[in-house]
């Protein structure tokens, strides 16, 4: 990266290092500084990301955070959390689940849909202890995206495959089956109803019942869970 800095400073200033070149290369190099931290960022990403799409007004979402009204939640990942961050991200920009949130809760948090819909998957068999395989639940939503809810505790589905639920409708119990180190809620939008595939399917998604969030919640923050 740095290699390519300076043959462009080369180009750009073929006369060498004198000192008014010193000033510019120096302006150079932060404004190339700055570039490269908001690439390796793209928690801001938006408008108009060319994988993903872009997140609507969070003031007229067609989404709620998916626990009862007056819960007040912890965010422990957000969206597209550089890799650098913590040794166990999972939600990088690129990856399967780059546009997730994690939210932490006890095992047996009320979880409510997000978002009304169908539910067309439901898995609850996996204990609380099992890593390899996580308990979940699939919303197919009016416009053919897909809400996924995922580390649910063992029988923590409330609801029948088929069924369709309301927004803010209970629909399961948190838990921590599956890739999960500490229990918690993972919820994702996504484009496709398979997890985990690729190219990258997850949606920027921003939620209307909670403090302002224009490009998503942010990691390491409390969202309340309003009337709407
Ligand atoms: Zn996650």
């Amino acid at each position: 990266m740095m290699g390519d800095k300076l043959t462009m400073y080369k180009i750009l200033f073929p006369g060498g290092c004198q000192k008014n070149h010193l000033i510019m290369l120096t302006l150079f190099l932060i404004v190339s500084l700055l570039i490269t931290c908001c690439k390796d960022n793209p928690t801001d990403t938006m408008p108009d990301d060319p994988i993903y799409g872009s997140y609507d007004p969070w003031e007229t979402s067609n989404y709620v955070l998916p626990f009862p009204v007056g819960s007040n939640v912890y965010v422990i990942q957000g969206n597209c959390t550089p890799s650098y961050y913590r040794s166990w991200n999972s939600h990088q920009y690129g990856g399967i689940a780059a546009y997730g949130y994690d939210f932490l809760v006890p095992i047996g948090t009320i979880i409510t849909a997000s978002r009304s819909g169908k539910v067309v998957e439901a898995v609850e068999s996996h204990y609380d202890t099992d890593k390899t395989s996580g308990n979940y639940i699939i919303i197919e939503h009016n416009d053919s995206t897909y809400g996924i809810y995922y580390h649910l505790t063992l029988n923590g589905v409330l609801v029948n495959i088929g069924q369709y639920i309301s927004q803010g409708d209970t629909i399961a119990l948190s838990g921590n089956s599956g890739n999960s180190e500490t229990p918690h809620l993972h919820f994702q939008v996504n484009q496709r109803k398979e997890i985990g595939s690729l190219p990258p399917n997850s949606i920027p998604v921003t939620f209307r019942n909670t403090t302002p969030n224009p490009t998503g919640l942010k990691r390491d923050m409390y969202y309340k869970a309003l009337a709407y």
